[in-house]
């Protein structure tokens, strides 16, 4: 199938989502057509083909193994309802800047602060999309600290740590921006930020810094590299104003959104899964439709492996590195699956 379409792949609007996403048979109808766009295949040998089990799990008739649709993605073994999970992913991704655990909390009525915060964080774990495009063309880097205040500090502690941030974003001509990335940092040694810029950046591209001596040597790594300085924009001609425009206007978005939309209540050791999140929705600000994000976030979740409580406040430290993600499996999704594919699929 093309680009997926709304009204047809997923929800218009908030009461089309209320109707269609009634009980969690829904939502697992749903998830199932995510994950096995073209019928179940089985997770265990890669079969295609099986049978739905009375209890709704599948078994493959290759290996015998029994699979469910939400076993081995984010939503493995959860004790809320997947109309709440819906619910909130849609409150996550439908709103321009998200939503908080707190927001959350209150809105869903949700028995813990800890449950919301954990199912944010779960969703936030998967927008870290595989394999995705480095940033091309011109980009300007530069690192900045981010970070504030965290929830229940009070005195001088409430200043909380603030994170040495590495940004990236795109910048087109004349004016304007394109996609960013950004990522704490161990230092501003060269050690740290190289690393940050071949991750982030593709070869070829022409880097604009600061001229940081961080900084120096990226053009031995087939950057072009154009490292400014207010006596050199000078002494050609330039106004010598902001010269790095588009990374300054990102961090300040960045911290806006952080002390907005979570009141700064963000630790350091979860920073970097904030950026994630403020970065994708940054890249899609364009997106016309809100339940397109819906749908992403729930496509990029049914091929996310689980994220454990204790690996979500095990990290109490902002990794310099983060981990690497998985290789996704996921497919587009189709409507024009065959029924023949889908042997188990009963009429009820
Ligand atoms: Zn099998």
């Amino acid at each position: 199938m093309g680009y997926p379409r709304a009204g047809k792949h997923y929800p218009r609007s908030y009461g089309e989502f209320l109707s269609w996403f009634r009980t969690d048979e829904d939502c697992l109808d749903y998830l199932e057509w995510l994950r096995w766009p073209s019928g179940f295949a089985c997770p265990t040998c890669g079969y295609s083909g099986g049978w739905r089990l009375s209890d709704g799990r599948f078994m493959c008739p290759d290996c015998g193994g029994r699979s469910s649709v939400t076993a081995g993605t984010i939503f493995d073994r959860t004790r809320t309802p997947l109309t709440v999970w819906f619910s909130a992913c849609w409150l996550f991704a439908s709103g321009k800047d998200g939503i908080s655990a707190l927001s959350l909390k209150r809105t869903l009525e949700i028995g813990s602060y800890q449950t919301a915060w954990a199912m944010l964080h779960r969703l936030r774990s998967v927008l870290v999309r595989p394999g995705r495009h480095r940033l091309t063309g011109t980009v300007e880097v530069d690192e900045t600290y981010i970070g504030g205040k965290e929830a229940g500090l009070s005195g001088g502690r409430a200043r909380g740590k603030k994170v040495l941030t590495g940004i990236a974003v795109e910048v087109s001509d004349p004016r304007g921006f394109g996609r960013c990335r950004m990522r704490p940092l161990a230092d501003a040694s060269a050690t740290s930020l190289h690393p940050f810029v071949t991750d982030f950046v593709e070869p070829g591209a022409t880097v604009t810094t600061d001229g940081w001596k961080g900084y120096s040597g990226l053009e031995n790594l087939g950057y072009i590299h154009r490292p400014r300085s207010q006596r050199a924009d000078r002494a050609s001609g330039g106004d010598s104003g902001d010269l790095l425009p588009a990374v300054h206007r990102v961090a300040s978005l960045a911290k806006r959104w952080l002390l907005g939309t979570h009141q700064g209540s963000v630790d350091g050791s979860h920073l970097a899964s904030y950026l994630d999140e403020f970065a994708f929705r940054f890249n899609r600000r364009r997106s016309r439709s809100r339940g397109m994000l819906f749908y992403r976030v729930l496509e990029l979740a049914v091929t996310h492996e689980p994220v454990r409580y204790k690996d979500l406040v095990a990290n109490r430290r902002a990794r310099a590195v983060p981990p690497i993600p998985s290789r996704g499996t996921g497919h587009p999704p189709s409507l024009d699956r065959q029924p023949a594919d889908r042997p188990w699929r009963n009429s009820g």
